[in-house]
């Protein structure tokens, strides 16, 4: 709508309600959602998420690129969560700019996000897991052909969300040392004052960092007669784990999919429903509860289940309850942002080198030391500042923000405090990959979240940074329209 048509039609709107029915049409929803097959055709294949790389050969479960696409008359947006660890910048870009050529979507109009699941094909070179090429550019095409599925099958929808707090299975993964305690870091400093899952009964260690945030908070989208379309959930859990370590997993975030399809009786619809659990503000939080004298003994896969089923419960029961709406304002906008990068000091530069001198080269790099040696080398070759690419979408009175970063539960619980959109979703590990986000404060104490790698290299200030813009585009998407 152009600038002067637009006060035309204020100008009306205020004696003629006909007109305003008219405006409304142009906020009128439809929808449509996809679940597009990821699983690797190829094995072995590398697996990220783990200091010394794993090869997978076989697929446990399938795993998936879960799309949503919503639109109104005036724009559109698309939602998709991947069975990933995490996933570089370029492959999004890509697919995002593949999407806009066989769809109506923009570029700047798609969220994608990894789930963070430990246990999925590398696309992102982090410690000594490198990316497999094909995979990377088959996972592409999927991508744009979920969202080209999804805009071919946009139908009138109608939307509602809710949040629901779902303790018992987040924990605080970092914990204080007791006081006068330190710990080294491996680029041999005594400096530590965190020590990250630091086992059970440890006697070295005081009480956990800072507290979970268990909200789970859920959009629902639903055709007008009332058929399930999809469920876009975000929950702050690191990953449960507890797979085969030869073995491709969507861990509970896929499990979450098929229970939330049972709980929501959506098993035989068509198209066929999907059920979507994107990662929260999970860099410091996990499903292992030290506090405790033991974890319970599990077989593979069982843990993760019993997760899965805990959070798709609490989603069914919430959603009985949420008020749908089928006319909404739609808004994505996205910013660079330019952000400082943790490069080695020569010293330390030098050390590295000279420790890596010392390893053999025929076999992979054991020992904490020399695994952050070689990202020390690999960090000397990395640009002194990077651009992030940040993220606010407004569905109603929703809001969605992302960032390419693993994000502390601090940052989350902040930015939804301060959120002019209730509620807000933090999705982290969007489109892109930039790392660790530790708070000033967590860099202060140290710990493995913080330790200068290709998983932690942003500048210290990098939290308050994002966080602020963030909330700038929360307050941007939600101006309102006129
Ligand atoms: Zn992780």
């Amino acid at each position: 709508m152009t600038h002067l048509n637009r006060h035309l039609l204020l100008a009306t709107l205020l004696v003629c309600p006909a007109v305003a029915r008219a405006d409304d049409e142009a906020l009128s929803l439809r929808a449509a959602a996809h679940a597009q097959d990821t699983t690797p055709r190829h094995f072995p294949i590398s697996i990220n998420g783990n200091m010394a790389d794993k090869l997978a050969t076989g697929a446990h479960d399938p795993l998936h690129a879960r799309c949503l696409v919503i639109a109104n008359q005036q724009t559109a947006i698309g939602l998709v969560l991947v069975d990933a660890c995490m996933m570089p910048r370029d492959l999004m870009d890509d697919a995002k700019r593949r999407t806009a050529e066989v769809t109506g979507l923009k570029p700047e109009q798609i969220l994608i996000s990894a789930t963070h699941c430990h246990s999925a094909p590398t696309l992102s070179g982090v410690f000594q897991s490198e990316p497999d090429e094909p995979y990377r550019q088959f996972l592409v095409e999927q991508i744009v052909a979920g969202l080209k599925t999804c805009w071919d099958r946009l139908e009138p929808a109608q939307v509602g969300w809710g949040t629901v707090a779902v303790p018992g299975n987040i924990f605080i993964r970092r914990w204080l040392l007791k006081p006068g305690e330190l710990a080294l870091n491996p680029f041999g400093e005594m400096v530590d004052r965190i020590r990250m899952n630091p086992g059970f009964n440890n006697p070295q260690v005081d009480r956990p960092s800072a507290v979970p945030d268990h909200e789970l908070s859920l959009l629902s989208v639903q055709a007008r007669d009332g058929r399930p379309i999809a469920v876009y959930a975000n929950y702050g859990l690191h990953y449960v784990g507890g797979v085969e370590g030869d073995q491709v997993s969507a861990d509970y975030f896929g499990e979450f999919s098929q229970r939330i399809m049972r709980h929501l009786a959506a098993g035989s619809v068509t198209p066929p429903f999907v059920g979507i659990l994107t990662n929260g503000t999970s860099a410091n939080g996990n499903n292992v509860d030290y506090s405790q004298a033991s974890s319970p003994r599990r077989q593979p896969y069982e843990q993760m289940g019993l997760v899965a089923e805990s959070v798709a419960e609490a989603a069914a029961k919430r959603l009985k309850t949420v008020e749908y709406h089928t006319h909404l304002p739609l808004k994505s906008v996205t910013r660079e942002l330019s952000l400082g990068v943790r490069k080695p000091s020569p010293e330390h530069l030098q050390k590295a080198r000279d420790l890596l001198a010392t390893q053999p080269t025929d076999k992979p790099l054991a020992g904490l030391p020399a695994v952050y040696a070689r990202e020390t080398v690999l960090m000397n070759d990395y640009p002194d500042e990077v651009s992030v690419l940040l993220q606010a979408i407004r569905i109603g009175e929703l809001g969605i923000v992302s960032s390419p970063c693993e994000t502390f539960a601090e940052t989350g619980l902040a930015i939804k405090e301060q959120s002019p959109l209730k509620p807000t979703f933090v999705v982290e590990l969007a489109n892109g990959y930039s790392g660790y986000l530790p708070t000033p404060k967590d860099h202060e104490l140290g710990g493995y979240e913080t330790w200068r790698a290709r998983s932690s290299y942003l500048a210290v200030d990098a939290e308050p940074k994002i966080r602020q813009t963030l909330l700038e585009l929360l307050g941007e998407v939600s101006a309102r329209q006129h």
